[in-house]
């Protein structure tokens, strides 16, 4: 069923919207689809086709968000690894992704690229919520410099470092409501210096298995082990 998400309390669809329901999936009369707006789906039977008319005939009750705010702060990588990690990251539950300048980023993004990136990333969240049924997207609106992690301070925060050889996900307890923040690096990894200064902010070294993951490998595996943690909770 196709979802959409609107900023309005009318529930009208976009142009782009409306072209995708009636040009692009060819969606008929006597058809249902949702509308998500303010955290809660809408499902709506469409009536007419053109002009497209649709009225509302019940609430969806599942609620697919997890229990957690989950916050993936993420090390810029080389290439489109990014786009599949906000992609995989939207479908796992996360609820922000922040990226970062880390010393070992080999992937620059011009200050005057920002914004443009941004939307673009914004947009691959929003599909990608759409097609997971989720009743948020995922905020991608900042790239910060690393040591402005220290800015953002969660009940529980991590940084996945592979030469961390005591403290795992297995030993943690989370709870309903914990704000969860773990930060991954790049290609190249982090720097001593950096993990130092992670973990004096509240950020606690976490491994990630007895392997050495490829970046965007890292994201998908430690936001699926923490979703799966949680999400029953
Ligand atoms: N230093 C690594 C090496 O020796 O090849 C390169 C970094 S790894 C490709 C990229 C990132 O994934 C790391 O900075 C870390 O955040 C995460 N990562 C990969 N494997 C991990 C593991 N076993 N435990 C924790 N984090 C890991």
């Amino acid at each position: 069923m196709q979802r959409y998400f609107v900023d309005n309390d009318k529930f009208s669809l976009s142009d782009e919207q409306i072209h995708h329901l009636t040009k692009v999936v060819r969606s008929h009369i006597g058809e249902e689809f949702e509308i998500v707006y303010a955290g809660t789906a809408t499902r709506f039977l469409i009536t007419s086709l053109s002009p497209l008319k649709y009225e509302a005939i019940s609430k969806s009750l599942n609620d697919s968000e997890l229990p957690v705010n989950l916050t993936l702060l993420y090390c810029l990588p080389k290439g489109e690894k990014l786009e599949l990690v906000i992609q995989k990251a939207t479908e796992i539950g996360v609820s922000e992704i922040i990226l970062v300048r880390s010393s070992r980023c080999i992937m620059k993004i011009k200050k005057e690229d920002e914004s443009k990136k941004l939307m673009r990333y914004q947009k691959i969240a929003l599909e990608a919520s759409e097609q997971s049924h989720r009743l948020k997207v995922p905020v991608i609106n900042k790239i910060i410099d690393f040591n402005d992690i220290s800015k953002y301070q969660f009940s529980k925060g991590y940084i996945a470092y592979e030469n961390e050889d005591n403290f795992s996900f297995h030993k943690e307890v989370f709870r309903r409501g914990d704000s969860i923040g773990i930060i991954v690096g790049p290609e190249g990894g982090f720097s001593r210096d950096e993990v130092e200064f992670a973990e004096k902010n509240n950020y606690r070294s976490v491994t990630l298995g007895k392997r050495i993951l490829r970046s965007e490998t890292a994201c998908i595996y430690a936001l699926s082990v923490l979703s799966y943690l949680v999400e029953d909770l």
